[in-house]
């Protein structure tokens, strides 16, 4: 028997808790050292010329404004290695993994986090290439995305939840503009953005960016429709408009030729 009483659960508990702890502070230490190799590894490229303090930290990634050098505002994007909340839901996996004795789990962290930025990256360069409003992809290295930076001066650019409908120059050309880039998304890029709201597009001189892509599917994704309709449905909640998601999507899939 494992477990004979119910002080013996607690004990095991407890003692689960500082080993897991005292693991994560270890993995911190080397994954922080991993993301600044990932910068110097930029900058030793030309990419990266200043590191100029942070723009945002997500549930996912904290985006850091920097300068290129040419002295260009950039924005660029890192993943975190241990403190996401992606990676943290499969810790309880990844501990009781018989893998993680043999270490091999650091390097299957880093291989779920570089896998991730290479994915936003490609998405990124995808839509951006056929011509969607999205922020120009510099370079991914590692848990690191190097984009154009969207804003003024050193101020990045309002989202459309920050503004609101009210503070819009025209709401109307903003909505019909997000309805043109989800179909060319879809038609050209052949894409599904799958986490499109107001939070994730930017309004910078009266014209938006979008941003997030690390969550696109492609068109052949068995679940690209649904997610098309609810990137749908967010816009025309947010614009108080009432069209249904799955009718649009069905006219944006027909105008791809499904
Ligand atoms: P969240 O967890 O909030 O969804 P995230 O970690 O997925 O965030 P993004 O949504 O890509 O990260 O970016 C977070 C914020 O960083 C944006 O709301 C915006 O303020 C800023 N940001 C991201 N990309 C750029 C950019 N290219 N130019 C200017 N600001 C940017």
């Amino acid at each position: 028997m494992l477990v004979s009483s119910a002080d013996d659960i607690d004990v095991e508990r407890e003692s689960r808790t500082e080993k897991d702890h005292e693991y994560f502070e270890t993995l911190d230490e080397v994954f922080n050292a991993y993301t600044w190799r990932s910068l110097f590894s930029l900058m030793n490229k030309g990419v990266v010329d200043q590191i100029l303090g942070p723009l945002s930290q997500g549930k996912e990634a904290r985006v850091i404004l920097a300068k290129d050098r040419k002295g260009v505002y950039i924005a660029l994007k890192i993943y975190y290695t241990t403190t996401s909340t992606f990676i943290k839901s499969r810790y309880k996996y990844i501990m009781g993994d018989p893998r993680f004795k043999n270490k091999k789990i650091k390097k299957d962290i880093i291989d779920i986090v570089e896998a991730w930025s290479r994915k936003e990256f490609g998405n990124l360069s995808a839509a951006y290439r056929a011509g969607v409003k999205a922020p120009r992809p510099i370079a991914v290295e590692r848990n690191v995305l190097a984009m154009e930076f969207i804003g003024e001066g050193n101020r990045p650019a309002p989202t459309l939840n920050d503004l609101g409908v009210d503070g819009l120059d025209d709401p109307d050309e903003v909505f019909w503009e997000i309805l043109r880039n989800v179909e060319r998304t879809y038609v050209l890029a052949k894409l599904v953005h799958a986490d499109l709201s107001e939070f994730n597009i930017l309004y910078h001189n009266g014209d938006i960016r979008i941003i997030d892509w690390g969550s696109a599917v492609k068109r052949e994704h068995p679940l690209a429709f649904g997610y098309l309709a609810r990137d749908l449905d967010n816009v025309f909640r947010f614009f108080g408009v009432g069209l249904e998601g799955r009718r649009v999507a069905r006219l944006i899939a027909e105008r791809a030729g499904e």
